[in-house]
């Protein structure tokens, strides 16, 4: 697949002074439910109303969408607010009913994308739609699958594409939801700059106190847009009550959230900044979160020496550990007097946690 400009045709199209916003219930639950909150979300920054009709949910017998049905209420939603509308399609009869109700844009999410079979099947049903159609990423950290799977959807003749980060499961439990695994999104820009790439802080948090953060960071990275699960009562909400915000609330984010825009050489230079920073902010995270899983691994060595009776201290393991990192350092043009200052400041850190468990 190349990158190619007319891939992001239906954004530019719109001409919007901002980032793209994608809002709305994370389900149509109820004809009045759908109705008031689009009322709300009229006259807004939010270009595309969202609402899932059929909900992909990790286990049976939980609210599974209110079905074709819900598609009526969307229409609803143009005809009343004018807003465009949107909803996700997992298999061929969704998207022939979507289109057949006039849904405005499509997306795939993220439990279909990491199936290359369902992926085919609703890339054939699109076939040659003039319609967007945003391929959220697979649930796992795999760039090749969620590139594998747009380009099913571009080699289907739809020209219309945009990409949605909403995060990877994790097996540890971490503060997210779903871990946005920052690293990968940027691989993905950098290899399809023209791609419109939107971030989903409602699906990688999981709460919606973290999700104007995640948005920040994300508008750093220069994301094209954001999706966020709008809610009038998000804690009674049939599905993903804890990270749905209120209409209000979202207004606020969207003022809140600092935007540049490339309009003259000093919002360039100071975007680009920001960008970097962010990319730096990610990274530094990164290490921080490695260099804790270091010290615990520190801390069962100890917890292993101390029962043996060993020294904590062994010069020969640390020899050669710096023997090997200098090396490795080398590599990634980093000097040997940096690596090591770094891993003395590290294996000094090691030996007290390793002093606390024995003494401890
Ligand atoms: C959704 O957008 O409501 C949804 C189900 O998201 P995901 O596919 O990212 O889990
Ligand atoms: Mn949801």
């Amino acid at each position: 697949m190349e990158n190619k400009k007319e891939m992001r045709t239906w954004l530019d199209d719109l001409n919007l002074n901002h980032p793209l916003v994608i809002a709305g219930p994370c389900s149509a639950e109820t004809e009045e439910q759908v109705l008031k909150i689009a009322h709300e979300l009229k006259d807004t920054d939010v270009s595309y109303f969202r609402a899932g009709i059929w909900k992909p949910r990790t286990r049976p017998g939980m609210f599974e969408g209110v079905g074709a049905l819900g598609l009526k209420w969307l229409q609803k939603v143009k005809a009343e607010t004018g807003m465009k509308i949107c909803t996700e399609v997992a298999n061929a009869a969704h998207v022939k009913l979507a289109l057949e109700h006039d849904v405005d844009l499509l997306w795939i999410g993220a439990r279909s994308t990491v199936s290359p079979f369902i992926m085919q099947e609703i890339a054939d049903a699109l076939e040659g739609t003039d319609k967007p159609v945003l391929i959220k990423n697979p649930v796992n950290p795999d760039l090749a699958l969620w590139l594998g799977g747009i380009e099913r959807i571009y080699k289907a003749g739809v020209k219309n594409i945009g990409a949605i980060h909403r995060g990877f499961s994790t097996y540890e439990k971490t503060k997210y939801r779903n871990n946005p695994e920052w690293q990968l999104a940027i691989e993905f820009q950098n290899k399809y700059p023209d791609i419109p790439l939107i971030n989903d802080p409602s699906h990688i948090t999981g709460k919606r106190d973290m999700i104007f953060d995640v948005s920040q960071t994300a508008l750093d990275l220069n994301f094209d847009g954001l999706m966020i699960e709008t809610h009038y009562d998000p804690e009674n909400a049939w599905s993903d009550a804890a990270q749905q915000v209120t209409p209000s609330s979202l207004i606020q984010i969207m003022k809140d959230l600092k935007i540049r825009k490339e309009t003259d050489p000093e919002a360039e230079y100071n975007k680009s900044l920001d960008n970097l920073r962010a990319q730096i902010d990610v990274i530094d995270n990164q290490i921080i979160d490695l260099l804790g899983k270091r010290m615990k691994a520190a801390d069962g060595i100890g917890a292993l020496k101390k029962s043996k009776n060993v020294a904590v201290l062994q010069s020969k393991r640390w020899n050669e550990i710096l023997g090997k990192m200098v090396i490795e350092g080398e590599s990634q043009g980093l000097s040997e007097e940096f690596i090591l200052k770094m891993f003395k400041a590290i294996h000094q850190e090691s030996i007290n946690h390793q002093e606390k468990i024995i003494n401890g």
